[in-house]
């Protein structure tokens, strides 16, 4: 069942595997061509949800193993062009059919989804736009950011997270790499209580807007 359906876009969103992770299938409604967002492990999950379902790409949000546990078996039953941020590059499986850069965009039928990049969980971690929908990877969640592997990496994710993603507009929807959804309002609001209150200089890791 898609979690959002209207005349532009239609998305399912899967869980999949141990980790709770999300795969989704995004799609243009009048041509039935989509993109599929990563590829975590039960891929069997997110290949019965395809149907007859045309896929131009599968970008990949991340390089870190849980979003590609899958990623041979879906690469290898998806006829399409596999793409990620330049620099997790290396922690893909197999080498990329294409590098995704800040701007870029992928066509599928009439519709297009833009490439954010947002440093800072890894280094080339990437967020992928449609409209008022975006998948957000491990970059932000529901009440905090992606985990961080040291204060600079933190900092790098916060100025990804506030000058690329809190400015979208308040109604768009966040689906990240695991678990529920959320969107940019409450982001914002639970981030302005973060950035109220002071924090020690190495803060890093597990980082919650409200209880940090
Ligand atoms: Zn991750």
């Amino acid at each position: 069942m898609p979690i959002h359906y209207d005349d532009e876009v239609k998305i399912t969103k899967i869980n999949m595997g141990p980790y709770n992770n999300n795969g989704y299938i995004v799609v243009c409604p009048d041509t039935n061509e989509g993109v599929i967002i990563d590829t975590p492990a039960e891929p069997e999950k997110l290949l019965s949800e395809l149907h007859n379902v045309q896929i131009k790409a599968i970008l990949i949000t991340h390089g870190h193993q849980d979003h590609l546990l899958g990623f041979s078996e879906i690469t290898s039953s998806v006829n399409a062009p596999v793409g990620v941020g330049t620099n997790d590059t290396s922690l893909l499986p197999s080498e990329p059919s294409f590098l995704i850069n800040d701007g870029d965009t992928i066509e599928f039928g009439n519709q297009s989804i833009k490439a954010i990049s947002t440093p800072g969980h890894t280094d080339g971690s990437t967020c992928y736009l449609i409209g008022k929908h975006l998948f957000s990877g491990d970059t932000l969640f529901p009440g905090g950011p992606g985990k961080s592997r040291s204060p600079e990496a933190f900092e790098q994710e916060l100025e990804s997270i506030t000058s690329k993603l809190l400015t979208l507009p308040s109604e768009t929807n966040v689906y990240p790499g695991h678990g529920d959804d959320t969107n940019i309002a409450n982001a914002k609001e639970q981030y302005e209580v973060f950035r109220s209150k002071s924090h020690p200089k190495d803060l890093h890791g597990d980082v919650s807007w409200l209880e940090s």
